[in-house]
C-alpha cells in the first residue's frame, strides 16, 4: 500500500480526504499539530502528532514511511485572525510549506498537491474565476497561500518537485456516511452557522443586504468536501503520471447567494431561522464563482455531491 502524507489530515479537509485515500487503497499518514484539527477524525492511517515548521520532526516521519506523495492541507485559515495576525500567518503557512519543500527534496519526495484558495484572486475583475485571473489577495490569508504557490513553482523549476495547487471556492457538506464533519473553533462559515442557528433556535447574522446581486446577499460557489478529497486523489494520480504541474479552481461554475442557502437550510432543517441583517463583512466580494472546466477536463473529475441540498442535508445530518 503506498503511503502519502497528509499534513494537517486531522483538519476538516484533510480528514475527509484520508478517508477516501484509504478507500483508494492508500495509506494515508497524518502530520498535524492539533492546533486546529481533532485527533478523533483521524481514523484512516496514523497520526504523527508535529509541527510543519519542525523539519527534524517531518524528517523522522519520512524515515519512518516510505512515502510517495504528500498532500500538504495545514495551514491557518481564518481570514480576519489573518489580519490581526499576519506574523502568525506567514510564519505558519510560508516557513512552514518552505521547510515541507526542504524536507521533501532531502528525502527525494517529488510530488505535492497544495491546498490553495480562491482567495489568492482577492476582488474579481470578472465572474467565473479563470485560474489566469490576476493574482490580488486582499488579506494576510490569501497572501500567504499566494507565496506558497510562488514557493512551489520555484522548488518545481529548481528541485524537479512536482504540484497541483487547488484553489478551492466555499468547501462545505460533510461525509455522507456521518463519520466527519466541519469542526472548526471558532467557526465562521455560512453554513455551520446556518444550521447552529437552526439547531439552537438562535438569530443568525446575514452579512449585508445591498450587494449587487439580484437579492442582495453575496453569492458564493459552494463545493462538497468530499469532491473535494476525490479532486485530491486525482491530482495526486495525474502528478505520478504526468509530472505536469498546475495550479486548478475547484468548484462547481454555479454560484449561490446567502439568501438562497438560508431558504434551503430552512427546508432542509424545517427549523425557523431568524434572520438579522447585519454590517457588511469586512473584504466580502458580491460575487466569487469559479470557472470550474480546467479541472474536470485535465484530472477528469466531476462534482458528484455538490448540490446544494446535498451539501446542506449531509451537514445537517
Ligand atoms: N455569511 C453571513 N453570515 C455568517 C457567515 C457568513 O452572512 O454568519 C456570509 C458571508 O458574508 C459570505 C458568505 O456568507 O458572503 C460565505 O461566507 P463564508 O465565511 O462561509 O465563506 P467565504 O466566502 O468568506 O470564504
Amino acid at each position: 500500500m503506498k503511503n502519502i502524507l497528509i499534513t494537517g489530515g486531522a483538519g476538516y479537509i484533510g480528514s475527509h480526504t484520508c478517508k477516501a485515500l484509504a478507500q483508494a487503497g492508500y495509506n494515508p499518514i497524518t502530520f498535524d499539530n492539533l492546533s486546529a484539527g481533532h485527533k478523533h477524525a483521524v481514523k484512516w492511517g496514523p497520526l504523527e502528532i508535529g509541527d510543519i515548521r519542525d523539519s527534524e520532526a517531518l524528517s523522522k516521519v519520512f524515515k519512518k514511511y516510505k512515502t510517495e506523495a504528500v498532500i500538504h492541507f495545514a495551514s491557518k485559515i481564518v481570514v480576519s485572525e489573518s489580519v490581526r495576525e499576519p506574523e502568525s500567518y506567514y510564519d505558519n503557512n510560508v516557513n512552514g510549506t518552505l521547510s515541507l519543500l526542504n524536507v521533501m527534496q532531502t528525502h527525494s519526495i517529488n510530488v505535492i498537491v497544495f491546498s490553495s484558495t480562491a482567495a489568492v484572486y482577492g476582488y474579481p475583475e470578472t465572474n467565473p474565476i479563470e485560474e489566469s485571473h490576476p493574482l490580488l489577495p486582499i488579506n494576510p490569508y490569501g497572501e500567504t497561500k499566494l507565496k506558497c504557490e510562488e514557493l512551489l513553482e520555484k522548488y518545481r523549476d529548481t528541485h524537479g518537485i512536482n504540484y497541483i495547487a487547488l484553489r478551492y471556492f466555499n468547501a462545505a457538506g460533510a461525509d455522507p456516511t456521518s463519520e466527519l464533519r466541519e469542526e472548526h473553533e471558532p467557526e465562521t462559515h455560512l453554513i455551520p452557522l446556518l444550521l447552529k442557528a437552526a439547531k439552537e433556535n438562535k438569530p443568525f447574522s446575514l452579512f449585508g443586504n445591498d450587494y449587487k446581486t439580484p437579492d442582495g446577499t453575496c453569492i458564493r460557489d459552494y463545493i462538497h468536501v468530499t469532491d473535494l478529497a476525490s479532486a485530491h486523489i486525482k491530482s495526486l494520480e495525474y502528478l505520478i503520471n504526468n509530472q505536469r504541474s498546475q495550479c486548478l479552481n475547484l468548484g462547481t461554475g454555479k454560484g449561490y447567494s446567502v439568501r438562497e442557502v438560508l431558504e434551503a437550510a430552512k427546508k432542509i432543517t424545517s427549523k425557523k431561522i431568524n434572520e438579522v441583517i447585519s454590517e457588511r463583512r469586512e473584504g466580502d466580494p458580491d460575487s466569487l464563482v469559479a470557472k470550474a472546466d480546467a479541472a474536470q477536463k485535465i484530472l477528469d473529475w466531476h462534482p458528484q455531491q455538490s448540490d446544494l441540498h446535498n451539501i446542506i442535508r449531509t451537514a445537517w445530518q
